[in-house]
């Protein structure tokens, strides 16, 4: 009975959004271990490493020092100083202080432009493989995502043409990752650049560039898209804390835009959640600061851990691999399993498929639906060598049971 009044009372927005697959993969893998299994999770995309040491003390000092009140709401000076700072000195991006706004992370940046660019009915191209979330924020401020799809043939790029093709009048924004959440590709300076040169075409169309795992690329060489002259003031660069830092937990993210586009989003986080901590406000000021080799550590790390996954993948028939050159996640196309089982159990989708490995071999991975890409599973290797092995070792003798 409760039950029911509860459904009555939600509102169509929230019985038309979808849960995050990758939290409700983790949930999930969480409950399990409550009941005593040996869960592997390799679903929630967060670095395995905690934050490094002198980011905590320069949190623990601010504390200290009275960091206890709000902030302005798009951050605090200090802060946003340092990010402009930042972005001159890794990006080649010209945005001033006044032209960043710091949130609780940066999937709160998202749903601010969201909110403060779309009307009813706009359109917004989402290159896909896509973060799961893309679709759910585009969606909730108004828009109508337009998924562009890729697969693994084409290294998991959307080509230039294919997003000219997709341009319409109602196009407001392209949203996109580089490196990519959930595929590891990084888009070329070339690439970008041939992007950049399809959107300045068009009046009034924006870019989001999402650059959260910039840290995390394993080419040597990385480009922002907002550098490029044709489309710089039509940029809005996302970025924060949470992966190259290893600081998921603490919530802070961050955007460049051009300054209207800030304004309209200090106003809609004015009144929904304020500034971000105003320790942690500080602390990451002192991260972007300081020096950079913990993050390039961690990155190295990943890199060995990558070539160990994609090794022990290749051995397992049927499942197809690329070489991320990025993130931690590996995406591998496992369509090939498509109607085989086991008894009842038949693998129909990327969702059975997940399914399967979590209720046989406690292995929780994340369905390649939820990221617009029905054939393929998300890998996140940000978790031991061991668990690694482990993981892949049980996924091959469950895999080789079907027929
Ligand atoms: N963008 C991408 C591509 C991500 O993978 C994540 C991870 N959750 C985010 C944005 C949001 O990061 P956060 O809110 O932790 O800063
Ligand atoms: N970005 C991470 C992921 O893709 C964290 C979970 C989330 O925020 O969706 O798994």
């Amino acid at each position: 009975m409760i039950e029911m009044t509860n459904k009555v009372m939600e509102s169509n927005r929230v019985l038309s959004m979808e849960e995050s697959a990758t939290i409700k993969m983790a949930q999930l893998a969480r409950n399990l271990k409550d009941e005593g299994h040996d869960v592997i999770s390799l679903s929630l995309g967060e670095p395995d490493f905690d934050t490094p040491d002198h980011i905590k003390e320069a949190a623990i000092q601010a504390l200290k020092d009275g960091y206890t009140k709000y902030t302005p709401v798009p951050g605090l000076m200090e802060l946003r100083e340092s990010i402009s700072a930042k972005f001159k000195r890794d990006n080649n991006l010209n945005y001033g202080a006044d032209q960043i706004v710091v949130s609780n992370g940066a999937k709160q940046s998202i749903a601010n432009v969201s909110l403060a660019m779309l009307n009813e009915g706009d359109e917004v191209i989402i290159l896909a493989p896509f973060w799961v979330s893309y679709s759910t924020i585009v969606k909730l401020g108004g828009g109508v995502p337009v998924i562009l799809k890729s697969d693994i043939s084409e290294d998991y790029k959307v080509s230039p043409e294919a997003i000219e093709a997709a341009i319409t009048k109602k196009t407001r924004f392209i949203l996109f990752s580089s490196p990519c959440n959930p595929t590891g590709s990084v888009y070329s300076h070339e690439e970008l650049e041939a992007i950049a040169n399809v959107v300045a075409k068009h009046d009034n169309l924006y870019i989001i560039a999402d650059e959260i795992y910039e840290y995390i690329n394993f080419t040597g060489k990385n480009t922002s898209i907002g550098s490029f002259p044709q489309v710089s003031d039509r940029t809005i660069t996302i970025n924060g804390f949470s992966k190259g830092f290893a600081m998921t937990g603490w919530r802070i993210g961050y955007m460049g835009a051009p300054k209207w586009i800030v304004k309209a989003c200090s106003k809609i986080q004015g009144q929904f959640t304020s500034g971000a901590s105003a320790f942690g406000q500080k602390a990451a000021a002192h991260a972007l600061s300081s020096d950079l080799a913990p993050t390039y550590k961690m990155r190295d790390i990943y890199l060995e851990r990558r070539d160990i996954v994609i090794k022990l993948l290749k051995e397992i028939p049927g499942v197809k691999v690329n070489e991320p050159q990025g993130a931690f996640y590996v995406f591998p196309d496992i369509s090939s399993y498509f109607g085989k089982a086991l008894g009842d159990t038949v693998i129909r989708n990327a969702d059975d498929f997940c399914e399967y490995l979590l209720n046989t071999v406690y292995v929780a991975l994340v369905t390649g639906r939820a990221f617009g890409a029905d054939n393929c599973i998300r890998i996140s290797y940000a978790a031991s060598e061991a668990q690694l092995i482990e993981a892949v070792k049980r996924m091959k003798e469950a895999l080789g049971r079907l027929k």
